[in-house]
């Protein structure tokens, strides 16, 4: 960057570089602050400025390459070896200077630029505590301490001269390199281990701030009818709420509502259940061949019984698909427009596809999917014969897509509840 440049104004690609980096919206440059609107939409808007001088730290570190995590929120630096992340401490284990001073820690000689030295820095009017580790061979430290610029607290303006509080951020001082997503990868393992010790041995709570990223939401795909009317469906009280918590889209993300649908099909899986098996055993009973005298009869009735009884709950959710899910249902679900989602190259990774024309009964291709896909948010398990069970995070990119599938499930849970009522 030449001098020029950052005196007074900055040119206009410099400042829609701030700004998409940020995800904000540029209003004006005003009294040596860049000015800028949020983009959230919904949320209510607020301006934001951030101070010349650090405008331009964050300007030579985009043009060094630097970049946002996808996770969480912070930035790698890769060509100076150096990642940052946002950190909240939970109230509780707030330090006290008092407390703080108190902690010692393994330092050594490194190369890395610490502007100050643990426990602590005086910085305007605040106390930042100085946490700083050093690896045996001096390569690598990990940092708890006032923010760089790329950091900066994205703050309303409405603080007293616009001056801009720092936050702690944890930092990780490695070395140089060409490979962005190693480094990366490797912060964050180092972030995790340093705060799973901070908590766990010195009951320091810091906890990392997640990226928050507005969940994707395709256009309104099933048709909304728009006549009102006076209710017929009694729905019990449990039910209510859980259809109302899965509705509640504040949430950020997809997986409470797939899961609050879930349990309204949970729900209604006994009762489905037990139709099914007594079906099953009028018709044995109901049958030509059927007689009472003999022992071939009762046992027929008898392992009907036994097999209803063995249903996994897999076959339970089938079974009430069956009996409670009109199959013209799913075929006018199916034949929206869903681009690639429920294919082989859909966002969803670990859940059985839905093929509508392979043969397969829709309830079954449905529930085993609907199951997978349960037990993929519920099950944290890692264990190599379910390739499926790898833990799908609330925080997750994949997440953000579930959209589809959360429909799909609200679609199925009110074809049980009416068919219940
Ligand atoms: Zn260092």
């Amino acid at each position: 960057m030449q001098e020029s440049e950052a005196t007074d104004y900055f040119n206009e690609e410099q400042i829609s570089r701030i700004s998409s980096a940020f995800d904000l919206k540029h209003v004006e440059t005003a009294d040596d602050f860049l000015i800028f609107d949020t983009l959230d939409t919904g949320i209510r808007r607020r301006d934001i400025a951030i101070p010349q001088d650090v405008a331009i730290e964050i300007l030579k570190a985009l043009e060094r390459g630097a970049e946002r995590m996808e996770e969480y929120e912070g930035w790698v630096d890769h060509t100076i070896g150096f990642a940052e992340f946002a950190i909240h401490i939970n109230t509780i284990g707030a330090l006290t200077k008092g407390r703080n001073d108190k902690f010692t820690f393994e330092t050594r000689p490194c190369r890395h630029p610490h502007e100050a030295s643990p426990p602590h820095e005086v910085f305007g009017d605040h106390l930042y505590p100085i946490w700083r580790v050093t690896s045996a061979d001096g390569s690598t430290c990990i940092e708890i301490s006032r923010n760089s610029p790329l950091s900066t607290p994205l703050l309303p303006l409405l603080l007293e001269n616009r001056q801009s509080r720092a936050q702690s951020t944890l930092k990780v001082f490695s070395t140089p390199t060409h490979d962005k997503s190693e480094l990366e990868h490797r912060s964050v393992q180092l972030a995790n281990s340093f705060l799973f010790e901070l908590n766990a041995r010195n009951k320091t709570p810091y906890l990392l701030r997640i990226r928050q990223q507005p969940p994707l939401r395709p256009r309104r795909m099933q048709e909304i009818s728009y006549s009102v009317r006076f209710p017929k469906t009694q729905v019990p009280e449990r039910v209510a709420a859980l259809f109302s918590i899965a509705s509640d889209l504040r949430r950020g993300s997809y997986t409470t509502s797939v899961l609050s649908f879930y349990q309204i099909l949970e729900y209604y899986l006994p009762a489905a259940h037990r139709r099914e098996a007594v079906r099953k055993v009028r018709k044995l009973v109901r049958s030509l061949d059927f007689d009472e005298e003999k022992d071939s009869s009762i046992l027929k009735i008898l392992s009907s019984v036994e097999r209803s009884h063995g249903a996994s709950e897999g076959e339970q959710l089938r079974t009430l698909i069956e009996e409670c899910v009109p199959e013209e249902k799913m075929r006018e679900f199916f034949a929206l427009d869903h681009g690639v989602y429920f294919g082989k190259r859909g966002p969803i990774s670990g859940v059985p596809t839905i093929q509508p024309n392979s043969g397969e009964s829709l309830a079954s291709q449905v529930a085993k999917r609907v199951y997978a896909l349960r037990n993929r948010i519920v099950h944290a398990k890692d264990d190599a014969r379910y390739t499926e069970t790898s833990v799908l995070l609330p925080t997750s990119h994949e997440a953000r897509h579930l959209y589809p599938d959360m429909e799909l499930i609200r679609m199925l849970a009110i074809e049980v509840i009416v068919d219940n009522r």
